[in-house]
């Protein structure tokens, strides 16, 4: 059914995540598990939202005393477009992923995907400072991430994408940073070995890899892949085979961006960990 329709438990502070689709989502098991963790009594449900009724769906979802939303796949650019007022790091990113309801009627906007990404980078001991990083592809996951990484200080940062003018597009907003360049994949090979290969396309979970050389991954180079998937992802495969130091998926991302969400929302912070665990079911 591709019909707007929620309803709000008057019982409890309401959140939701909106997308399309919606219906994989983990979100709801992660804030439930956070919920529970830390003592905090709310409902968190997904909401498949049909395109060309998202500004109908934020609006009602306010107006019916809703708390907050995470927006995913493919309003993260409309909700930044709808929001009253930004963070600095969503205004940098272009992208809204959390959408707060004030006490005082204001909707606010926030981007918590690079503070999740640097979180699980920190945790899989992962560093950025000094590093070449190489990110595969340009779209909203990488606006919301490129800030965030280069304030980390790594030594360069190159961005691949199939499209190439959407890597300088996106880009543009960086260019005052000198660490940073784009490419189309056929001239991938003028550029020696990275540190970090940071996969930001669904590629991975399809099985059809963007052209990449054996030899991109440096002597005790590591790989991250975005998407997730119950198993290794074709990305994550194929790196280890190409000695990663390291190589992981992002569900350890998503676990951390949903909690700092709910620290914007709650003001507790969850611990990721046992809900990584959880979802990776050990
Ligand atoms: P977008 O649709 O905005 O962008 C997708 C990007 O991937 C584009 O640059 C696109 O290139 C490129 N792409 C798509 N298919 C291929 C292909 N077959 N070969 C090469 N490049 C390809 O998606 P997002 O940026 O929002 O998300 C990217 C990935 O990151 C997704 O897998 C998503 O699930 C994951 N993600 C994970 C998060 C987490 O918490 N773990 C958070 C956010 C995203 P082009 O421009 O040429 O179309």
């Amino acid at each position: 059914m591709n019909m707007l329709s929620f309803e709000l438990d008057p019982a409890v502070d309401n959140y939701a995540v909106m997308g399309n689709p919606v219906v994989h989502s983990k979100s709801p098991f992660i804030h439930h598990a956070f919920a529970e963790q830390t003592g905090e009594l709310i409902r968190y449900q997904a909401i498949l939202v049909p395109t060309g009724e998202f500004e109908r769906a934020l609006t009602e979802f306010g107006q019916q005393g809703g708390k907050g939303l995470n927006i995913t796949i493919p309003f993260k650019e409309t909700a930044w477009e709808l929001v009253e007022e930004r963070t600095a790091r969503a205004e940098q990113a272009g992208a809204v992923n959390t959408v707060t309801f004030l006490a005082d009627g204001r909707v606010q906007g926030d981007n918590t995907d690079g503070a999740g990404l640097i979180a699980d980078l920190q945790r899989n001991r992962i560093e950025i400072a000094g590093k070449r990083i190489l990110i595969m592809g340009a779209g909203g996951a990488v606006r919301g991430v490129l800030g965030p990484l280069l304030a980390l200080g790594p030594q360069g940062v190159l961005v691949v994408n199939r499209t190439p003018e959407r890597a300088e597009s996106l880009v543009e907003g960086f260019r005052n940073s000198s660490e940073l360049d784009t490419c189309g994949y056929p001239d991938l090979h003028r550029y020696g070995g990275f540190d970090l290969l940071l996969n930001a396309t669904p590629s991975g979970l399809t099985g059809e890899l963007p052209p990449l050389s054996d030899d991109l991954i440096a002597a005790n180079g590591c790989a991250y892949d975005m998407a997730y998937a119950e198993s290794d992802t074709v990305f994550v495969s194929w790196a280890r085979h190409r000695g990663a130091r390291i190589a992981v998926d992002g569900l350890g991302m998503l676990v951390e961006q949903a909690a700092e969400s709910f620290y914007i929302w709650r003001g507790v912070r969850p611990d990721p960990v046992p809900v990584i665990r959880m979802l990776r079911g050990s």
